[in-house]
């Protein structure tokens, strides 16, 4: 326990004996106002600490804020004809772990934000089972505008777009991403091997350890896979763990 939270609990327990009526404990007034006085010395760098750590979150909030700035109105490819919204992606910008999808679906393109359909409620039941909060991490996808029909990105299209992506990751440098689906795994390595294959074992993104797995929405098609990803988020935890 440090000082700031001995004084913590000190505060509470002169509650909770205030609430049953006593009127003084066996400490005198000088050695709670010097243990008090030094709870602000001794928690000072721990403050300054916390500073930095603002500063540099505040940093990579406002990195990814001139990135969405870059990217405007973009109409650097033809999937700029068929959408409502650039999805650009969203979450903390100093999550460890950042999940890269393919390309925003209908409900994606119409509210602005990535992975809100069905799927997206997969991805964020997985999330939590992990021990984190949806909130804490980090998702985007390869192309940030919406195939018509949700079909898959083309090759001209997500070289246009990857380069975002990269930047995003380059930004909040998590520990660990995890891909969801083929199209991701195969455009983030420049591999044709099937997500069946690439699944399961581990990749670097630009040093950033990878971990390709399949895509939620497979999963609503093929739930007896579950499990599958699952065996992956494992192996993503511990590398967290291992990193952390
Ligand atoms: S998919 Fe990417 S590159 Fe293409 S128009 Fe949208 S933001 Fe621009």
């Amino acid at each position: 326990m440090n000082h700031r939270e001995t004084a913590q609990a000190l505060k509470k327990a002169m509650e909770f004996y205030g609430g049953l009526g006593f009127r003084y404990l066996p400490i005198s007034e000088k050695k709670v106002s010097e243990l008090l006085m030094n709870t602000v010395a001794d928690d000072a760098p721990v403050d300054s600490g916390t500073d930095e750590t603002i500063v540099s979150a505040a940093d990579k909030d406002r990195a990814l804020q001139e990135l969405r700035e870059e990217i405007g109105d973009c109409q650097r490819c033809k999937l700029c004809r068929g959408r409502t919204n650039i999805v650009f992606g969203e979450g903390s910008s100093h999550a460890r772990l950042m999940f890269i999808g393919e390309g925003p679906g209908r409900d994606e393109d119409l509210q602005a934000r990535p992975f809100v359909g069905e799927a997206g409620k997969l991805l964020t039941r997985l999330i939590e089972k992990m021990g984190m909060k949806r909130e804490e991490v980090y998702i985007a996808n390869i192309v940030k505008c919406r195939p018509p029909n949700n079909r898959d990105p083309e090759e001209d299209e997500i070289s246009s777009c990857r380069p975002f992506v990269e930047r995003q990751a380059q930004i909040i440098s998590p520990d660990v991403i995890m891909s969801l689906g083929r199209v991701s795994a195969q455009s983030i390595l420049g591999m044709k091997m099937p997500i069946g294959k690439l699944r399961g074992n581990f990749f670097s993104f630009n040093d950033i350890p990878l971990m390709p797995t399949y895509h939620p929405a497979y999963l609503l098609r093929n739930p007896k896979d579950k499990w599958l990803v699952w065996a992956d988020a494992q192996k993503a935890l511990s590398k967290l763990k291992n990193r952390g």
